[in-house]
């Protein structure tokens, strides 16, 4: 045989080989596809509200996620670059770089799949349909899910900025949390997904936050009506987080399980 033409068989069979072992993953080419955490979920839950990094750094880690502000100062939504802050008081404001941040999540967003259209009656009906688009790539992945679309009602909260001595998350969301019902809204929802392994570090499962498109209405999403839209998948297979760096968090006391606690607020 010609040994160009060996060369070229070899080279092909390799290709397959490459192809068969990929086909069950989305394995984007991005070597930034990575999620970046900020601070880790018992701490927030425990009141572990003090900034870690500044907006600008969280920035230069990503392009959409979220998260909060120093003193749980509203919610975030990080969408194209923009870190933005949805107010207690319903308004949305784009955050300065020098802001704190006490516990975010941020990755560098790449389409790895599309669904091209999905409709939901209200927000089970959304996250179990996440759930299974996600189950074709495996639930053990990370995710981050750009949802685009409309809906004819949406109801989010935000939470008032807290002074010291902080209280937990549980009696802040009790006590300090605004709810938001707004009708005929078109937004994109920022869909985190971690998996339940990761339960306590983050929210396992799906976390969601919005934003409308004419950036005035947001926050962490507590129930919808009437979704039609489309999204785009991002499959994540790194984690990095940093950990505050204060007293009361390096001697803060981690056995009470907060699994109950977490899913009270989601
Ligand atoms: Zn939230």
């Amino acid at each position: 045989m010609n040994k160009k033409i060996l060369f070229a068989l070899i080279v092909v069979g390799l290709l397959a080989v490459s192809a068969v072992s990929a086909q069950n993953s989305l394995l984007s080419n991005n070597n930034d596809d990575s999620m970046y955490q900020v601070s880790l979920m018992q701490a927030f839950m425990h009141g572990e509200y003090d900034g870690v990094i500044t907006v600008g750094d969280f920035k230069s880690h990503g392009d959409i996620g979220l998260g909060t502000f120093e003193g749980v100062n509203g919610e975030m939504i990080v969408l194209d670059g923009v870190v933005y802050q949805a107010a207690a008081d319903g308004s949305i404001n784009v955050m300065s770089d020098d802001e704190k941040i006490p516990f975010g999540t941020i990755t560098n967003f790449d389409e790895d799949a599309k669904i091209d259209n999905i409709t939901a009656k209200d927000f089970d009906d959304l996250t179990s349909k996440l759930d299974n688009e996600i189950a074709k790539y495996g639930t053990n992945n990370m995710y981050i899910i750009k949802i685009k679309g409309d809906f004819s009602k949406i109801t989010v909260r935000s939470v008032e900025k807290q002074e010291k001595p902080y209280k937990e998350f549980t009696e802040v969301a009790a006590v300090d949390q605004k709810v938001f019902n707004h009708t005929e809204q078109t937004g994109t929802i920022v869909a985190v997904y971690f998996p339940d392994y990761m339960n306590e570090l983050n929210m396992h499962g799906w976390h969601l936050h919005f934003l409308s498109d004419d950036k005035t209405k947001g926050g962490h999403v507590l129930n919808l009506t009437d979704f039609n839209g489309s999204g785009q998948v991002d499959e994540i297979h790194e984690f990095n987080m940093i950990l505050p760096t204060d007293d009361s968090f390096a001697k803060m006391n981690f056995t009470e399980d907060m699994t109950n606690k977490i899913n009270s607020v989601e």
